[in-house]
């Protein structure tokens, strides 16, 4: 029998199953998807979010713990574990050398519009090289990996792992089982429970394979769950991106700059509220809230070259009505909105770069800060949706990653990643956490699953040297 089941093939699936290969189990990884599809949401990540008290080759100046934890507490409204978070935070501070080991490169962080480099370590070639890496070195160690393995449900007694059994029907023993499967995030049935019929029209910034089918099944057998069903965090993506696996280049963030209209032409929303990394988290869920979830970034020639360029390149028009018709909004209407939208905007010191006096003055919904009108041809319009980026619901963990059932601990079932990450991530966002979280509960999950392989192993052969006498 093996030592350690794996179920998963992203982050922190990689990081369990080398280290309990490290820690001398034999481990089996278990992806459901193709090998050229394998890693998950992993593969879409730039960076790793560190603590370090003082400056680290990629990383400026200092980030300590507890900074780390007040940023966390802000984003979480207090929905988070402090015991596990603080696990997590410090973990970051020395899993890279650790990652760097197994291949895995960081590179100086990338400017534009997140400024990341105090508190981001950026995987040089993106999570995709990071991801190869550690199946190069999973594979290297004797890791056993099997793609299209999509594991359908799992075999309890009680809360103790017996099996899982694949969507072919195959059973699996182990002695030891570390679910590292994901959220539900691809699983549109299951986010229309949550949004209803609004939910056809999302798009999915990362994987197809996360369909939450361990996660549905934990919480079945009676796992202890956290994280609230309904939540997911989405952000405004370009339209045009294809169903699954539009990642990074299709986010939009050119909304700052100009105007966002539904599609009847009016605007919505404050676009200048406040800086945009710490905005961009919200326009997912105003664009879901809009007819047909749809939205429409204006702008003029006055925002080129201020904006990271998303993968499509806007519609292009010299005037607004053209540019409306290009958009398919009604002309009219456009027009009227970009004219009201003019005349409000009071003059102003224009500067991108802090919560400037450019603000518009007697409109609904007002702009706060960068209002500037919408005045100099050519004129550009990107088509937004919702993107869901990951869901928040989980099951309950400990410090050792064991997953618990009513208040208590599983003996052999573990779980990392995603799927718990709600323990540390309650609601909210930082940019950077998930690897952290899964990188860190990865490899506690790895290690205590080769503890606990080897202490049941080590009572099976004292039952047998007993019966033996
Ligand atoms: C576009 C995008 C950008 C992101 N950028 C960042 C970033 O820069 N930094 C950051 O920290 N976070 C980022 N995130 C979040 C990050 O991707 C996740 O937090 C992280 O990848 C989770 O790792 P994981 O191993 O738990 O899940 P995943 O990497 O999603 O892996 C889950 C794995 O489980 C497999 N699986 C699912 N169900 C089954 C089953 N039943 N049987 C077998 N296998 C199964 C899947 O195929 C997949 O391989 C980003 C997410 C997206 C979508």
């Amino acid at each position: 029998m093996i030592d350690v089941l794996v179920i998963g093939g992203g982050n922190a699936a990689l990081c369990a199953a080398i280290t309990a290969r490290e820690a001398g189990s034999s481990v089996l990884m278990l992806e459901s998807a193709p090998c050229e599809w394998r890693g998950g949401n992993s593969v879409h990540t730039r960076n790793l979010r560190c603590m370090h008290d003082a400056p680290q080759d990629v990383l400026t100046e200092a980030y300590p713990e507890d900074e780390y934890w007040a940023d966390l507490l802000k984003v979480t409204g207090g929905l988070t574990d402090e015991r596990l978070a603080r696990i997590a935070i410090r973990d970051s501070s020395e899993c890279r050398d650790w990652m760097r080991h197994h291949g895995v490169r960081f590179q100086d962080s990338l400017s534009g519009t997140l400024h990341l480099s105090r508190t981001n370590a950026f995987f040089l070639g993106g999570g995709k090289a990071l991801v190869n890496a550690y199946y190069r070195s999973a594979e290297r160690l004797g890791v056993q990996i099997r793609y299209q393995a999509e594991v359908a449900s799992l075999e309890l007694e009680g809360s103790r792992f017996v099996a899982a059994t694949l969507r072919d029907g195959e059973r699996i023993e182990a002695k030891v089982c570390v679910v590292a499967s994901g959220g539900f995030e691809s699983n549109i049935d299951w986010l229309r429970e949550a949004w209803g019929p609004p939910a056809d029209n999302f798009l999915i910034r990362g994987t197809r394979y996360n369909m939450g089918v361990m996660l549905r099944a934990l919480i079945d057998a009676g796992a202890d769950q956290l994280g609230d069903p309904t939540q997911c965090h989405a952000v405004a993506i370009d339209a045009r991106a294809p169903l699954y696996d539009g990642g990074i280049s299709t986010r939009v963030d050119s909304v700052s700059l100009g105007i966002v209209v539904n599609r009847d032409g009016f605007r919505f929303y404050d676009e200048g509220e406040d800086f945009w990394p710490k905005r961009y988290a919200i326009w997912g869920r105003l664009v879901a809230q809009q007819p047909e979830q749809v939205g429409f970034s204006i702008i003029d020639a006055k925002a080129i070259g201020r904006f990271m360029p998303p993968v499509f390149p806007g519609e292009r028009a010299d005037s607004i009505p053209e540019l409306a018709r290009k958009l398919g909004l009604p002309e009219q209407q456009l027009v009227d909105t970009v004219n009201e939208f003019n005349a409000a905007c009071r003059p102003g010191s224009f500067n991108h770069a802090v919560l400037d006096d450019c603000v518009t003055e007697g409109l609904t919904p007002p702009k706060t800060h960068w209002a500037r009108p919408i005045d100099t041809g050519p004129f550009y319009g990107y088509p937004l949706r919702p993107g869901i980026t990951f869901t928040y619901l989980g099951v309950k963990v400990d410090e050792h990653s064991h997953v618990h059932f009513g208040g208590q601990a599983s003996p052999n079932l573990l779980a990392a990643g995603e799927v718990m990450a709600g323990n540390v991530l309650g609601k909210g966002y930082l940019a950077g956490i998930g690897m952290t979280i899964g990188t860190a509960f990865g490899r506690i999950a790895g290690a205590q699953a080769a503890r606990a392989a080897k202490a049941s192993g080590e009572r099976v052969q004292e039952a047998i040297r007993a019966a033996i006498g």
